[in-house]
């Protein structure tokens, strides 16, 4: 045996996929859904995660359908632009010094093109329900009742991860005070507020905003206090939209969700065989737009380690049965290896992700800062250490 299970045909699942694909290791995804998630959710690509999508050959396609955004703004409720970040201070670090805004329902059937093209299975309807470890592998039950066996198991299968489930990990964090309203807009918000930028957060210490361009819409993202029906508020969104801008109309909302946000991070991102990535190891806010990105950067690491880790069926054949002893050496430190990576990965999703999510989150809320956020966006040092930072580029340096 030789292959690599994978929960989940989101993001994180099929980046995993591609990139074990790609190595030559067997790969079979398991998608509980009969086809693939359409729902608008993540929409922004920070460059580490540009530079890893050209790595597996899918970063043109995604180009083609997105929009490059190389500034984003801070901007005040009431007085309006107070600072604009240009990303191309980033051009001798990385060489995408850009954000690309494009749905991650756009990304997740390129890449699962090709995962097929590079060999690999991605099976629908399959929703993992048991994960049982086996000596030098683990066995998975669909709710159907299927059966799968591999020798590593990425569960890679949402917040609500039935993978972390099964194993008994703990998913401890916070819940925010107050829910997300997420409305994707058909209207022309630069010629409304002008000199708006791509991607905008806007500050005010009673309601805060997100707007943000994707190909298709404009993005708002408003909180909105709990306690009251998900109906009540939607039925208040139109006067909440129009005291944002005002067209003399009411805004043409193409859709509307409400959401509660979590901060949460598994207590091991590794347990024997099985690993944790993307949303069923951590969970976020919105904003700074880190969840998709870091969870495809764990996919990538983790799965480039069982690459490099995993010996190949000719190894293995040329090993056994008289070198048993070397065979099960080899496959601890495969093991050793593969846990390092994820333990770095969780170290990232405390000390980079949640931290940075969480004081962008902060710092919608508070006021004053607007002299500090001028003095950053005009020195290019400053600039860069902060966005260096902010895109996640520092956590995977050494
Ligand atoms: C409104 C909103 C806006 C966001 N904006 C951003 C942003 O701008 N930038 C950013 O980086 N992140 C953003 N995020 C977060 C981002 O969407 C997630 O971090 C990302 O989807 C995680 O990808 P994933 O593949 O880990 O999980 P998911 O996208 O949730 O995919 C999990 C997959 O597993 C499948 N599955 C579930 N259970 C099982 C099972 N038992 N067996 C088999 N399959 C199963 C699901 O059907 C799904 O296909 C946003 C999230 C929301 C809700």
């Amino acid at each position: 045996m030789r292959r690599v299970l994978v929960a989940g045909a989101g993001p994180v699942g099929l980046a995993a996929a591609l990139t074990l694909a790609r190595g030559g290791v067997p790969v079979t995804v398991l998608e509980a859904g009969a086809g693939l998630a359409g729902e608008s959710r993540a929409s922004t690509f920070h460059p580490p995660t540009l530079e890893m999508l050209a790595s597996l050959g899918v970063l043109d396609e995604l180009m083609t359908r997105g929009l490059v955004a190389r500034t984003f703004q801070y901007r005040d409720r009431r007085g309006g632009p107070i600072a604009t970040l240009d990303l191309s201070v980033l051009a001798g670090d990385t060489p995408y010094p850009f954000r690309v805004q494009c749905e991650q329902s756009k990304l997740t059937p390129i890449l699962c093109e090709h995962v097929v093209r590079h060999g690999g299975e991605v099976l629908f309807g399959q929703e993992v329900a048991q994960v049982t470890a086996l000596g030098d592998g683990v066995r998975v039950t669909a709710a159907g009742g299927g059966r799968f066996s591999g020798d590593w198991l990425i569960g890679a299968d949402g917040a609500h991860s039935a993978v972390r489930r099964s194993l008994g990990i703990p998913f401890e964090g916070r819940t925010y005070p107050e829910r997300f309203l997420v409305a994707s807009v058909h209207e022309d918000l630069e010629a409304l507020l002008p000199g708006l930028a791509p991607i905008n957060y806007v500050f005010d210490p009673d309601e805060w905003l997100v707007l943000l361009r994707t190909p298709d819409h404009w993005r708002v993202l408003l909180p909105t206090p709990d306690g009251s029906a998900d109906d009540e508020e939607l039925a208040r969104l139109p006067a909440r939209l129009r005291a944002v801008a005002d067209p003399g109309r009411d805004w043409r909302v193409a859709h509307a969700s409400l959401y509660r946000v979590h901060q949460r991070v598994a207590a091991r991102f590794v347990a024997g065989r099985v690993l944790l990535a993307g949303d069923a190891a951590h969970v976020n806010n919105p904003l700074g737009g880190l969840g998709m990105n870091s969870g495809i950067h764990d996919a990538v690491l983790m799965a480039s380690s069982l690459v490099d880790e995993m010996p190949s069926d000719e190894a293995r054949a040329g090993r056994a049965p008289a070198g048993e002893a070397a065979s099960g050496e080899a496959a601890s430190g495969e093991a050793a290896a593969v846990g390092a990576v994820a333990a770095r990965r969780r170290e990232v999703a405390l000390d980079h992700v949640q931290a940075i999510s969480h004081g962008n989150w902060a710092r919608m809320r508070a006021p004053g800062r607007h002299e500090e956020l001028r003095a950053l966006a005009a020195d290019p040092a400053a600039a860069r250490a902060y966005l260096l930072r902010a895109c996640l580029i520092s956590a995977l340096r050494p």
